[in-house]
């Protein structure tokens, strides 16, 4: 057994940076050479269906069949000039990975040849078999039909020699069955919302638009000691291993330079990006070792989500050519630094105005700080969704764990921003203000620094923090589609939004002016949301104290959080919203449930199986040296010199006995504590039984696989150790 860590070993000692493809010219001259862009849109299209393809995504207009036909044959043509000879439809089902199914450009000609062809109606409209793709029970089989539906907002791209088409997914009934469209329908209700806020202020707002700039960290491990580890191959984290003597104490990997060989890796992925026009921007090392960060420029919310799920899948093929593996596991290792992935998160308006960036003077600092309070409210009020949508069963090891966000939601603002709500909170009284008083007060909201950009002080232990010009929800998961955030941030905005603007015009119909109208609502949505905000340590024990006091919720169990989405209230968020329909929501919900089961039992199955195939025969035969060995003595050596030779030895046969009962006897309860979970028919239960009766044998497990790890001959030992995964590279 042993022999694989060993020749897995040996064969990182020989490895060399490798070397990739590099395009020789600039990165601005090759940019985004692969993707069906304006510029070649302009280039390739007639002038009537370039106009329907930008309507499109400025306005979410349809573009009809015939407009389509013009779109398909201008695709097509670049495509083929770029070497593509066939066509897909790329969508996100609800299984965290993207999906594609390619179809070649030909058909019959005359006379027994082929020829290229594709149309719009093979643009607008693919039908994958829907089948085997989980929805919860929204599809039945007698309808098990699934539909894709082109989303020109996206452009479309080649990879490899494939023109790949950005596509939601729906069901036969048109119910959503991936993250794009529910993301597509948040994002035109909180443009609707934010819009009719911001005419308050200005008559020349008529869109708005949400922003996300993603920071994706990841590890990379050598790919010889990744395939050596059952466990990552399978979960893609680490069942078993015993810390390493030195890991991140020393602080001594974030920032550091980059190895030679991840920096390969990085630039080959970066090379690929950029001919995508994927503007990916930054790459460091993380905090934890082998630990990493990618992170583009941001750009529109949904273009910038499809951009990460591909980038996703590029870095895992990239991986492969340097003899990586790259694990997007959100605790792939025990008492290290586990990955997010921060979603910064703004919405702007079509005249250029951030509204999360203060302005220059009182009116737009009025407008930001209306989106800031809004903002605050809105995770106020939706604390359990917004958790409910990042926590999963590999995001659960992480959160509250070593550096990472806890689990209650609060929002950090900074030292100005929070003067500044304190301030109108003061200031605003509640009979009509004098002339003086509105003054007063719009003199001193325009006292906001204009760039808070660089003066916010950094709070990085805060999961919901306003850095000066965005806000970034930090508690995202580095292995998740961010549209499940994304979908309930920009609901829960829209809703607040549309709340607010109710209430407003309520109190401007009774004559109030429309400022003071603003003002007085503001006041009352800063006193309500007090609670969420919180400027200190998130990470430690005393802010858990302060925040049971102050009522927030602290849930840190998957079943438990996925509720929230199916409480009436979220329901009929939802609903009103028109983001999700009742069976779309219980469907949603219910793949939640089923993917969280099926991850703890793949985790426990694996384990059960390390542990009596590789752990327990090397703890047996290490035990069976040691037995050896004391026996020779004995019969060499005195009574008296053997004791004092070999007690400690005999000691040590029984701690290594001990481990391997506890192994097997742990085992088999985990194994009758599936059984008892499995044929629990309600999907709720049988999660919270895995959550309850399962995972905690996980690590109950480990505990005596770990111990055996620092008894037990390293040259016998099976799995690569914690300071082998980490340290080589
Ligand atoms: P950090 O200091 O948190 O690592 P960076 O400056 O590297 O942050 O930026 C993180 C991400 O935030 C980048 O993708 C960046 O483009 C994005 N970002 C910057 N400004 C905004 C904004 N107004 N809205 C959304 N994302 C933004
Ligand atoms: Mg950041």
């Amino acid at each position: 057994m042993a022999h694989f860590r060993l020749k897995a070993l040996e064969e990182v000692l020989n490895r060399k940076p490798e070397e990739f493809t590099r395009e020789k010219n600039l990165v601005s001259d090759f940019y985004g050479k692969l993707a069906f862009d304006k510029p070649k849109m302009k280039k390739y299209l007639s002038k009537a269906a370039f106009n329907a393809v930008m309507e499109a995504i400025e306005k979410g207009t349809t573009i009809d069949r015939k407009m389509a036909d013009q779109v398909a044959q201008g695709m097509k043509s670049w495509a083929l000039e770029n070497g593509a000879t066939h066509y897909t439809h790329w969508f996100q089902p609800l299984t965290d990975t993207t999906a594609e199914k390619h179809d070649a450009f030909i058909v019959h000609g005359d006379e027994g040849r082929v020829i290229e062809a594709f149309s719009g109606k093979l643009l607008a409209q693919q039908e994958p078999d829907a089948s085997s793709f989980p929805s919860g029970g929204i599809r039945q089989t007698f309808e098990a039909r699934g539909y894709t539906a082109w989303d020109p907002s996206s452009p479309a791209f080649i990879s490899e020699t494939t023109l790949t088409i950005p596509t939601i997914f729906i069901s036969y009934t048109g119910d959503a069955l991936d993250y794009k469209t529910p993301l597509l329908r948040a994002l035109h209700q909180v443009d609707k919302a934010a819009t009719a806020v911001c005419q308050y202020f200005d008559k020349n707002v008529t869109s708005v638009k949400a922003n996300l700039g993603w920071e994706q960290e990841y590890f990379l491990i050598d790919e010889a000691l990744f395939k050596a580890r059952p466990d990552l191959v399978l979960t893609g984290r680490t069942l078993t291993g015993h810390a390493s003597s030195k890991d991140q104490q020393l602080d001594d990997h974030y920032f550091s330079s980059i190895p030679t060989r991840a920096n390969r890796f990085m630039q080959d992925v970066e090379n690929e990006a950029y001919k995508l026009g994927i503007p990916v921007k930054t790459r460091h090392n993380e905090v934890a070792p082998n630990q990493f960060e990618l992170a583009p420029i941001f750009e529109e919310a949904n273009l910038a989500n499809d951009h990460n799920q591909l980038i996703m899948d590029i870095m895992q093929k990239i991986a492969r050519r340097h003899k990586f593996r790259i694990l997007y596991h959100e605790k792939p290792f025990a008492g290290i630094n586990g990955s997010g992935k921060h979603n910064n998160w703004s919405l702007s308006t079509n005249t250029g105005v951030n509204l999360y960036s203060p302005g220059k003077n009182p009116k737009s600092n009025l407008l930001f700080l209306t989106f800031v309070v809004n903002t605050l409210k809105a995770v106020y009020d939706n604390q359990d969704l917004l958790r409910a949508s990042i926590l999963t069963a590999s995001n659960q090891h992480r959160l509250g764990a070593n550096e990472a966000p806890p689990a209650i939601l609060s929002v950090f603002l900074g030292s100005e921003v929070s003067k500044m709500l304190d301030l109108m909170e003061e200031s605003v009284v509640d009979r009509k203000m004098t002339p003086e008083e509105k003054t007063a007060l719009k003199l001193n909201i325009g006292r906001i620094p204009e760039i808070i950009l660089d003066n916010t002080d950094r709070n990085r232990t805060s999961p919901f923090a306003f850095t000066g010009n965005r806000f970034e929800f930090r508690a995202v998961g580095s292995s998740a589609n961010n549209a499940s955030a994304l979908i309930v941030l920009n609901s829960v905005v829209a809703h607040q939004l549309n709340k607010f603007k109710e209430k407003v015009d309520a109190i401007i119909a009774k004559d109030v002016k429309k400022d003071e109208a603003i003002f007085q609502v503001l006041k009352e949505l800063i006193i309500n949301s007090k609670p969420i905000r919180f400027n200190g340590d998130g990470y430690s024990e005393e802010w858990v104290k302060e925040a049971k006091k102050r009522g927030l919720t602290n849930i840190r169990n998957v079943p438990e959080s996925l509720s929230a989405y199916l409480r009436p209230e979220n329901k009929r968020l939802f609903e009103g919203l028109g983001i999700f329909n009742e069976p779309e929501l219980h469907g949603r919900v219910e793949v939640e449930y089923e993917k969280f089961i099926m991850k703890v039992q793949i985790e426990a199955r694996v384990l059960g199986d390390l542990a009596i195939n590789h752990i327990v025969p090397t703890a047996v035969q290490y035990q069976t040296m040691l037995l050896e060995n004391v026996l020779r003595q004995k019969e060499l050596f005195s009574e008296e010199e053997f004791e004092q030779l070999a007690g400690a030895r005999k000691d040590l046969i029984k701690e290594v006995g001990g481990h391997i009962s506890a192994i097997k006897s742990k085992r088999h309860d985990m194994i009758e504590a599936r059984k008892k979970a499995n044929v629990i028919e309600d999907t709720v239960k049988k999660a919270e039984a895995y959550d309850k009766k399962v995972k905690p044998f996980l690590d109950d497990i480990r505990y005596h696989i770990d111990k055996l790890e620092l008894i037990v001959d390293n040259e016998l030992w099976p799995l690569p150790k914690y300071r082998e995964l980490l340290f080589v590279r």
